[in-house]
């Protein structure tokens, strides 16, 4: 057995599977502490691995999810304050702008009851200030095409942002505090292996790595992981498609919730050659509950997924359907994980667990719920390492890298399309 990594590295404190948000915001902060940590990811060649590159890149004000946690809309605002802080603290942490208070998407509502819940949640959460209804002259110049007439339209907090970007400062953070990377052209496995620490190896090609603990944070593929070690994943699957045009389409809005309708977008703006004309990136409710899991090749979006989703969309973007580009996200559902108070979590709250511990195995799971809160869930990680795991003090010698520059599913680089 290779019981090392190439470059004849000493094994690892803290091996963390996944280079999407909380992989590498968990390894660089699990560095900075004193851990010796690895990195490994499936390569972004062709198309993005990681569902953080391959999402909406919508700064979430939390607003959105309030409803969701329950009638009496209690869990719902937590999870909004910490989900709209988790983001403005990751943002800043990072150097990048902050929005600054200004509203920034829109909201149309389906009645005046769910207007009237926005209100009320959004004074609960401090954003009274931004959160109003806005003018039908002034929206139905900025919303362009996309306007409609007869319900209310309401300011909301929420904010495109530049994910790929903080993917690059998570690397480079993650570097400076001298994290080993490791990419795989196939999915790494996990095999028992009494030898380990963590009482298991990880696979990647010919090289076996040991560790004292594996964070398995690697989004829909941790499911496949856990399987190998005969682990019950407790996860299930919900793919959600999202559509990509390239341009701006004459709207100047750069977040739309159209609730009546169950769609939105995000506008990316231009940037360089590799957007030249900005993105919409576009969103239904058309989502396939439960589907199985497959790898990330194998994600099919079917025609009559795409039909449902195109029937979700207002006129002036049914055109586009088929000459726009869709990815398959997966989001993963936790089954039977609760939180402190016995509620059964939801898929947009960030979770760390421990997996394994009665087969003698050292995993620990996370998800950030969403990629707002992916610094967020690193720092629990950290803390349930810490509680749990010593640091060996000993850094590795010569860390390797990943090369080359980080792009989003929207970007041109790609031209992958994921429907059937
Ligand atoms: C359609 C959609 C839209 C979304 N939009 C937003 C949004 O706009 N804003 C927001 O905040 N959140 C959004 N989310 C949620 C957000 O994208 C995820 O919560 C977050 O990106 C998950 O990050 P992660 O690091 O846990 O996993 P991922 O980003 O999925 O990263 C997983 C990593 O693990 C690696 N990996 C997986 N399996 C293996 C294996 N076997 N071997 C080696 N490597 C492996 C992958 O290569 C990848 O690097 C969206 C989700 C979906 C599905």
């Amino acid at each position: 057995m290779a019981d090392v990594i190439p470059g004849g590295h000493p094994d690892a404190d803290v091996a963390v599977i996944g280079g999407g948000i909380l992989g590498l915001a968990s390894a660089a902060l699990a560095a900075q502490r004193g851990y010796t940590a690895i990195v490994l990811r499936l390569s972004n060649e062709g198309r993005p691995r990681a569902d953080t590159l391959r999402n909406q890149g919508w700064l979430q004000s939390g607003l959105m999810y309030v409803g969701r946690l329950g009638a009496d809309r209690r869990r719902g605002r937590i999870l909004a304050n910490k989900m709209y802080n988790a983001g403005l603290v990751m943002l800043e942490s990072l150097g990048l702008p902050v929005p600054n208070g200004e509203p920034s998407g829109v909201l149309r509502v389906r009645s005046q009851d769910e207007a009237d819940h926005l209100l009320a949640d959004a004074a609960a959460l401090g954003f009274s200030d931004v959160v109003r209804e806005v003018e039908p002259s002034i929206i139905r110049q900025r919303l362009g095409p996309v306007f409609e007439e007869d319900t209310a339209y309401y300011s909301i907090p929420d904010a495109p942002f530049p994910e790929a970007l903080v993917l690059e400062l998570l690397r480079m953070r993650a570097a400076e505090a001298g994290v080993h990377f490791v990419e795989c052209d196939k999915p790494v496995c996990l095999k028992k292996n009494d030898r380990s620490p963590s009482g298991h190896g990880i696979h990647c090609g010919e090289t076996t790595i040991v560790s004292k603990v594996t964070v398995i944070a690697a989004g829909a593929g941790s499911y496949g992981l856990l399987r190998d070690l005969e682990v019950d994943p407790k996860m299930k699957f919900q793919q959600t498609p999202l559509l990509v045009l390239d341009g701006c389409h004459s709207i100047e809005v750069p977040i739309f919730v159209d609730r009546p309708r169950g769609f939105s977008f995000v506008q990316h703006p231009a940037a360089g050659d590799h957007l030249p004309e900005g993105a919409l990136v576009i969103g239904t409710t058309a989502v396939d509950e439960d589907v199985d899991f497959v790898p990330f090749e194998e994600r099919k979006i079917t025609r009559a997924r795409v039909a449902e989703f195109r029937e979700k969309l207002p006129d002036c973007f049914r055109g586009y359907v088929e000459v726009g580009r869709f990815t398959a996200g997966f989001e993963v559902i936790p089954v039977g994980i609760f939180d402190d108070e016995g509620y059964e979590l939801h898929y947009v709250e960030p979770w760390v667990r421990w997996f394994g511990v009665d087969d003698g195995l050292r995993l620990l799971v996370a998800m950030p719920g969403r990629a707002t809160m992916g610094m967020l869930a690193a720092e629990m990680v950290l803390n349930e390492l810490e509680a749990h795991v010593e640091c060996s003090a000993n850094p590795l010698v010569r860390p390797e890298l990943w090369e080359g520059d980080i792009f989003m599913h929207f970007h041109r680089i790609y031209d992958f399309d994921d429907r059937e």
